[in-house]
């Protein structure tokens, strides 16, 4: 630390990445990115008409990307904030709306907690059940900005949409951030919400099932005055969040609906066969919604796991921790490395 940080940063414990590392090649299962490359006519913006274009900034407002957003989410383009991945949303969100406190789960997404130490918000902690879904009638009944990630992470469950709505009606003057990251491998989308609940932001991602985790694009959806005030922190902060290249992409993104449909199929195919799998072998696995599995084994703890699956070239994540430290979250990827990761597991055990 040098001398000249400032002290309200001193203690501050930012968010711990999964780890990209260069030693070697890995199977990697541990950050959640997509086994499918982006959709050829995203791949096809990289040309170098595009790289000339780089001279020029990118334009702040997002206007054709909220455009097409817009029409595929059945909104307005004044209902969406285009965001330098969806952490720079969720960074803005709790800028901007949690100043009186924020709940969320215990086990959920670790990025919250670092908003809320970043800002100085008091957190209310909500424990998942025993069976770890959320305990949607604790968010209902607490006055603070709640949010949820719906799937969660990373148990990979999802919350039902009457829950949510339930959440909403129980107090209009308090905001509920939904962080829909996985949302396009399972639950329901609170979307159509938007339009009758002004206390309702949704946040997504392209990094997952969009497979552009490594272009850094996100947004938020909600009440055209919530999506105001973001702007305005943009504005304040970097206008030019968002790079050409990436919006352009973004928009393609959008517009090839089937290829993408195609892979997300695929992948909740080999995440359901994946999932019978480990269930054989002996482990507790949630039925996850989303890209990865967590999954728990009675006679070995996560740690014990990923360090043996480590060795022998499979990296997956696990959390230290009471309640998680069993457990192991499993990324699914291609058909063969999901085969080559249970056939190691069944020799470690
Ligand atoms: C991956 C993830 C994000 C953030 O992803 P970005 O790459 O910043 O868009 C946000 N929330 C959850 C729950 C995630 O798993």
């Amino acid at each position: 630390m040098s001398q000249f940080l400032n002290p309200i940063y001193q203690n501050m414990i930012p968010y711990t990445p999964g780890e990209q590392p260069q030693d070697r090649s890995y199977i990697k299962l541990n950050t959640n990115e997509a086994p499918y490359p982006p959709a050829p006519e995203v791949i096809a913006v990289l040309n170098e008409e595009q790289g000339k274009q780089l001279r020029l900034y990118s334009d702040p407002t997002a206007r054709k990307l909220k455009e097409i957003l817009a029409e595929d989410l059945m909104l307005g383009a004044e209902n969406i904030f285009i965001s330098n991945g969806s952490d720079e949303a969720l960074n803005f969100a709790f800028m901007a709306f949690a100043a009186a406190g924020a709940a969320f789960a215990d086990m959920t997404y670790g990025f919250y907690q670092v908003f809320a130490d970043l800002y100085r918000i008091p957190v209310r902690i909500i424990s998942l059940k025993s069976d770890l879904t959320m305990d949607w009638e604790a968010f209902a009944a607490c006055d603070d900005t709640c949010v949820l990630a719906n799937p969660n992470a990373p148990t990979g469950l999802a919350l039902p949409l009457e829950c949510i709505e339930s959440i909403l009606k129980a107090n209009p003057n308090r905001l509920l951030i939904v962080d829909e990251a996985y949302i396009e491998f399972g639950g329901e989308t609170a979307v159509p919400l938007i339009g009758q609940y002004k206390n309702l932001l949704v946040i997504r991602t392209f990094s997952k099932a969009r497979a552009l985790a490594g272009a850094r694009l996100g947004y938020a959806a909600g009440n055209a005055e919530l999506i105001q005030d973001l702007e305005m922190l943009k504005y304040a902060t970097n206008p030019y969040n968002v790079n050409r290249l990436t919006m352009e992409m973004g928009c393609q993104a959008i517009l090839a609906q089937d290829y993408y449909q195609e892979k997300i199929e695929e992948l909740k195919q080999v995440r359901s066969e994946t999932r019978n799998i480990l269930m054989e072998l002996g482990f507790y696995v949630p039925d996850s919604q989303a890209n990865f599995l967590f999954a728990a084994h009675a006679s070995h703890t996560g740690e014990e796991l990923y360090k043996k699956l480590k060795e022998r070239g499979i990296l997956v994540r696990y959390f230290s921790g009471k309640r998680t430290e069993n457990f192991i979250r499993i990324t699914i990827g291609s058909k063969e490395e999901m085969k080559e990761l249970t056939e190691i597991l069944k020799q470690i055990l």
